[in-house]
């Protein structure tokens, strides 16, 4: 029995890339094409935000020249590129879906529409969400945090490559302990890394519960969507 109906699953560019250290690594996608296939078998309504690190991400290209506007908007792209990527892996294993983007770019996507999501998501359709915000100075956290509050999302399930909420990073920290759960405010007050600030704000004032966890792990997003309690939920 799936514990949510409708979800905005949030995946990071950084993490398609795998171990290569660039670009979109071919085992890594199919790895979350499968897991979102094995939800979809489950009946759960799917979007999905991906981020586009891997490729382009607008502040390091300021930091290197670039101006800030057109670094962002190659992130942006950089996100299409990523959702398209895996469109692609989805089609193979026989999951229907498409891609949507924040800025108008037919055909290689449907420009975004709520209700058209909404309708896609109901007739069994994975939405993919690409492009952000389309707005420069956002990142995918508050493209995911926007698109999960407008689709009426039950949950943001935020796929990392850790297994929730630490105290400090446990990556940096031994003594670093995990939460179970942990309301918005106390994130903000201990200023603990989940998503950026402006993400954590949205769902904190429209009660879009999140949920962080290690989608790295094959069978992952199948145990959560079950009701194991193997992440971090954050809520208020
Ligand atoms: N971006 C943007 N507006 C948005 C979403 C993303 O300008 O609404 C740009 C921004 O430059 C960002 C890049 O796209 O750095 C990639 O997104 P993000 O850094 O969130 O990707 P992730 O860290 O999840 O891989």
């Amino acid at each position: 029995m799936a514990r949510f109906k409708r979800i905005l699953l949030k995946l990071s560019g950084e993490s398609l890339m795998g171990n290569q250290g660039y670009g979109i690594d071919a085992d890594r996608l199919n790895d979350y094409a499968c897991q979102i296939k094995e939800v979809h078998d489950m009946g759960v309504q799917i979007s999905v935000v991906i981020g586009g690190g891997n490729i382009f991400r607008g502040l390091s290209g300021s930091q290197k020249g670039f101006d800030r506007v057109k670094g962002d908007q190659m992130g942006m792209c950089a996100t299409v590129i990523n959702s398209l990527a895996l469109s692609s892996a989805l089609d193979v294993i026989g999951v229907k879906n498409k891609v949507m983007t924040a800025i108008r770019m037919e055909p290689i996507g449907e420009y975004y529409n709520k209700w058209k999501a909404i309708e896609a998501m109901e007739e069994g359709r994975v939405c993919i969400f690409s492009a952000g915000t389309g707005s420069p100075y956002f990142t995918t956290d508050t493209g995911s945090s926007l698109r999960g509050i407008e689709i009426e999302a039950d949950v943001m399930l935020k796929g990392t490559r850790v297994d929730g909420v630490y105290s400090a990073d446990p990556e940096k920290d031994p003594s670093a302990t995990k939460f179970s759960e942990i309301t918005y405010k106390e994130v903000l007050e201990r200023g603990l890394k989940v998503m950026d600030l402006t993400a954590i704000c949205m769902c904190q004032d429209n009660n879009l519960p999140i949920y962080v966890f290690n989608m790295d792990v094959v069978g992952n997003l199948g145990k959560v969507i079950a009701g194991e309690e193997i992440g971090t939920l954050v809520h208020n």
